[in-house]
């Protein structure tokens, strides 16, 4: 079985299910924990979760959580590289023990959903660990891990059942291939993987393991890769990702991927801007090329609950759905995939449902401005608008465009084939020059975007980031002296 769908049953004595609740939530993730706990924990509501897998959803099981943990081991071996120029005196390869890494990652895990299980009873939210599904607006069919089903019946539901890998493309042999989930069930150290996708997850996966010293081969089908990014952004990475040695397949299709019997090793034929190709030898092959919502035998049509042609269900900006008393949000609803967007959304909603009207009534999540980091190699992030959406929306004449590259002083003891670049884009509308888009990539940048996200959505302009003395010596100063 694969890892990311056991569940370890715990010890608890099963109480006997409840026959009605007030706010049931399907889907305990980041959203459906994030509005449970609140309309639970704080404001007292009677309130159930039914969980059909792992508590802490895609994030803490199969997604940011492994990731950050994997990211920060790539991160490591680029540091103990990197020792040799400051001086240290380390071996070219530093051993890597993948499988001791991958146990302490899954008990990390573990202890996290032990966590998230102990803070709903905390919160005195009745946990059901099963699959819901909707029989009308207000009945919810729960099937249990011993196939028993119950019924139980609600009065507001709550529809956060996040999403999962795309389907792989319709090629002989690309069952070969694992999704984002099989990634956290690799169990040695692969000398050779392919990757196929343009998003954060195939980018992300690819920077790790060329970090770790693996032969990574990423197909993309454009010249570049993540295209929903400022160009700055998708010329830069993309240009630094050839520079680290990832095989990049530029306008690329897979024909057919063979499995070699007695070996278990995959061939992957393509064609791409060289002609075609094949890459033999390969451990993993990984399918990144997005994701779709959860919402297979969910029961939707039987609530009338209205979805859009990508699948989303379609919810306003309070989180309702077309059914008056059933609301979605997160993954499910497809805008912003991100966790704290999740969290956020699901605790504004429990917020303006339960908490009091005199405070509460208008709470909703405002989905501008939302700052993003991609755990690439280097770190990107982004807020705000691209400068081809900042043309579109306030023409170009309205527009003042900031730039900066420049070597950050962390490679100052390095040959300058070790340098990698660091680019910054501030886009500026209007004659305050308000800050409308903010683009950084380089060291840090993961941690640099937080800050600067709290003064974008004060409304910052740049006479406000100039205002601010700049920290010497970083790169983040750079920000505050553009010129
Ligand atoms: P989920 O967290 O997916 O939770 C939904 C839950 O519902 C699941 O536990 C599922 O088992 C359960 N469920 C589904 N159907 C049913 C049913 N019928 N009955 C009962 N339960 C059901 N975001 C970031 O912000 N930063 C990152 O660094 C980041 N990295 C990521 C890396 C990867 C590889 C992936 C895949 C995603 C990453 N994300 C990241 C995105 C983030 O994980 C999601 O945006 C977030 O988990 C969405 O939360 P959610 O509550 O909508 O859904
Ligand atoms: P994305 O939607 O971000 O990217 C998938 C991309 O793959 C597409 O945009 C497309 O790009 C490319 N693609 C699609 N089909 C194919 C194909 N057949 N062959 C090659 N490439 C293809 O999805 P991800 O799965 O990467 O991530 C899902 C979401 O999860 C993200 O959007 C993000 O919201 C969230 N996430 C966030 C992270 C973070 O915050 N750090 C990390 C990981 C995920 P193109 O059109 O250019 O080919």
């Amino acid at each position: 079985t694969s890892l990311s769908r056991q569940f370890s049953s715990s010890s608890r004595i099963m109480a006997p299910i409840s026959k009605e609740t007030d706010f049931l939530v399907i889907g305990g993730g980041s959203g459906g924990l994030g509005a449970a706990r609140m309309a639970s924990g704080k404001f007292g509501a009677k309130a159930m979760i039914v969980e059909s897998n792992r508590l802490g959803g895609t994030c803490v099981n199969v997604g940011c959580v492994p990731k950050k943990v994997t990211f920060n081991a790539a991160a490591i071996a680029e540091t103990i590289h990197d020792s040799k120029a400051y001086g240290f005196n380390v071996k070219e390869t530093a051993p890597f023990d993948w499988p001791t890494f991958k146990e302490k990652r899954d008990a990390y895990v573990k202890r996290l959903n032990g966590i998230y299980e102990r803070n709903l009873a905390n919160d005195k939210i009745e946990y059901i660990h099963g699959r819901a599904k909707l029989l009308s607006k207000n009945d919810v069919e729960i099937t249990l891990d011993d196939g028993t089903k119950t019924t139980v019946r609600a009065n507001r539901i709550l529809i956060a059942v996040g999403g999962r890998p795309a389907s792989f493309p319709n090629i002989p042999g690309a069952d070969y291939g694992i999704s984002s989930d099989g990634f956290f069930d690799i169990a040695t150290l692969p000398k050779k993987v392919v990757l196929v996708g343009a998003g954060y997850i195939a980018v992300e996966f690819a920077g790790m393991f060329n970090a770790l010293g693996v032969e990574t081969h990423l197909f993309i089908r454009y010249k570049t890769f993540l295209r929903h990014f400022d160009p700055m952004i998708q010329e830069g990475v993309t240009a630094e990702y050839e520079r680290l040695g990832v095989h990049l397949h530029k306008e690329s299709t897979q024909t057919r991927v063979d499995k070699d019997a007695a070996t278990g090793k995959l061939t992957i034929h393509y064609k791409d801007s060289n002609g075609e190709g094949q890459v033999s030898d390969v451990d993993h092959l990984i399918w990144a090329v997005g994701r779709v919502p959860e919402t297979e035998h969910l029961g939707l049509e039987n609530a009338g609950v209205k979805t859009n042609q990508a699948g989303h269900i379609v919810a306003d900006d309070f989180q309702n759905t077309s059914v008056d008393n059933i609301f979605a949000l997160g993954d499910v609803c497809g805008k912003a995939e991100l966790t704290p967007v999740a969290i956020a959304a699901g605790r504004r909603l429990a917020e303006r449902i339960y908490g009091p009207a005199s405070i509460f009534a208008n709470a909703h999540l405002d989905y501008s401005n939302i700052p993003s980091v991609v755990f690439s190699h280097p770190e990107v992030g982004a807020i705000g608008l691209t400068e081809p959406e900042a043309v579109e929306k306030y023409g170009r004449e309205n527009l003042k465009v900031y730039t900066t590259s420049f070597t950050a002083m962390y490679y100052a003891m390095m040959d300058p084939s070790e340098k990698a670049p660091t680019k910054y884009k501030v886009i500026c509308a209007g004659p305050e020059e308000k800050v409308v888009g903010l683009h950084i990539m380089g060291l840090g940048s993961g941690e640099m975007l937080q800050g600067f996200g709290v003064a974008i959505k004060m409304g910052a302009t740049k006479k406000d980031l100039d205002s601010c003395v700049a920290i010497h010596p970083t790169s983040a100063e750079e920000l505050v002296t553009l010129k």
